[in-house]
């Protein structure tokens, strides 16, 4: 037997749905994927034959975070405006956006975006970006994987254009990445308020056309359900329901105001929330009903949304507020347990991608995407459920090795692939000119 890679001594926090836990174990990997998960002991044999072997003493094995929504070159516009709410922010944004944006500067911003996620333990990302074809040359310049794709927008946006040059780029896009393994081909209109029915269907008709991902912003706003009761005289879920758009390949972003039978909608048909905490409460959202979902059985995943929204893109911030926020927001000290929150960020992060059988648990047959987490530090001990520390004590900066199909792509925490201060000094290059779009 060829093995290509040995992690062992390590704690194992698998997410395998059975809270699976080796105290001091690893994973042999061979042409990208689990061979086998096992106590260190039992992987002897695999360590004869193993080109590398890692060392993961003091460290936690998990599998690579998946951030279920995002929008990574919007690090360029990182604090650049504060303290309003969604729609007159939008406004401001889209400002910027127009100003700046174009393929080069978007390329830079998810070089920048997707270095911060990997860097922190983020293995798969689902980013909504102009330029989608970007993003992936990005997020494959550093050893990612990434869900996106053809953006729909009724306005101009940033690219200009029309429905039919919006539906040609998303063709493109499936013809160009649909079937690789590190791209997640999808279509994302950005709104049930920016795309009106028939251009959503439209942009969902091209992702069953190719057995791609469905996601967009929904319910994220009081302002937003008001709107769409308005013009179409149901509610954004009714409403989404109703065009046909929902299933378990469709993710829709925050859904912070749902009504109960919107709730029982998402449960019945599979869809996927993307919960981004911290997004809400900086931009004054509101707080998502995710117990209430849980409990009917919704799918929840957890996301960053951009970093114009939250500042950084921490999923690990985003996982001890979804642990924690419901807790308070309930008076409920299981609100959201420890396992579920978990859960959101590992096993659902990867139903959303459609990828269950591939990626969020450490298993034989896996995609090698895994994490090592340091241990070995003041906020870390004593440690006696390496669960409970996942939740709420680690830092993404503890996350110190990040493997994707068994490849090291950031070691000591490094990248492997890419130097990042070139793009450090090019994102300051430019920085000047951001300022100045809404001086
Ligand atoms: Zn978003």
């Amino acid at each position: 037997m060829n093995v290509d890679l040995v992690i062992r001594n390590a704690i194992v926090v698998a997410c395998d749905g059975k809270n699976t836990v080796i105290k001091d174990g690893g994973v042999a990997v061979q042409g990208g994927r689990i061979t086998q998960v096992a106590a260190s002991a039992d992987l002897a044999a695999a360590i004869q034959s193993a080109k590398t072997v890692v060392d993961g003493a003091g460290h936690i094995l998990m599998p690579g975070l998946v951030n279920a929504h995002c929008h990574a070159a919007d690090s360029l516009f990182r604090g650049l405006v504060e303290d309003l709410p969604l729609e007159p922010w939008l406004q401001k944004v889209w400002t910027a956006e127009g100003a700046i944006l174009n393929p080069q500067t978007s390329y830079l911003g998810s070089v920048l975006g997707c270095a911060e996620l990997l860097l922190s333990g983020v293995t798969s990302v689902m980013d909504m970006f102009w330029y989608p074809g970007e993003t992936v040359r990005a997020a494959r310049k550093l050893g990612m994987r990434v869900a996106t794709g053809g953006i729909f927008f009724d306005g101009p946006g940033v690219t200009g254009g029309d429905l039919d040059s919006r539906i040609k780029a998303a063709e493109d896009f499936f013809a160009a990445f649909g079937g690789a393994d590190d791209v997640f081909a999808a279509t994302m209109p950005h709104g049930a308020y920016t795309v009106g029915p028939e251009n959503l269907k439209a942009a969902r008709a091209i992702a069953d056309r190719h057995g791609g991902l469905f996601s967009t912003h929904a319910a994220e706003t009081k302002a937003e359900q008001d709107d769409i009761q308005g013009r179409y005289g149901r509610s954004v879920i009714r409403h989404l329901d109703h065009l046909d758009l929902l299933d378990e390949r469709a993710t829709l972003a925050h859904c912070v105001h749902l009504d109960d039978e919107e709730i029982d909608i998402l449960a019945r048909t599979g869809a996927t929330v993307s919960h981004n905490p911290m997004s809400n409460l900086k931009l004054a959202s509101g707080i998502a009903r995710i117990p209430d979902m849980l409990s009917a059985g919704v799918n929840v995943a957890l996301g960053t949304d951009g970093a114009i929204s939250g500042n950084d893109l921490d999923m690990w911030l985003a996982l001890r507020m979804a642990a924690t926020l419901h807790k308070g927001a309930t008076q409920r000290a299981d609100a959201v347990s420890t396992i579920e929150a978990l859960a959101m960020v590992t096993t659902t992060g990867a139903r959303a991608l459609g990828a269950s059988d591939r990626l969020g648990s450490l298993e034989t047959g896996k995609l090698a995407d895994m994490i090592l987490v340091d241990v070995r530090r003041p906020h870390a001990v004593p440690l006696f459920d390496p669960v409970t520390h996942l939740v709420y004590s680690t830092a993404k900066s503890d996350v110190r090795h990040v493997f994707v199909g068994g490849e090291h792509v950031v070691r000591d925490g490094q990248l492997t692939r890419h130097s990042i201060d070139e793009t450090l000094d090019e994102v300051a290059r430019l920085a000047p000119r951001i300022a100045a779009t809404i001086a």
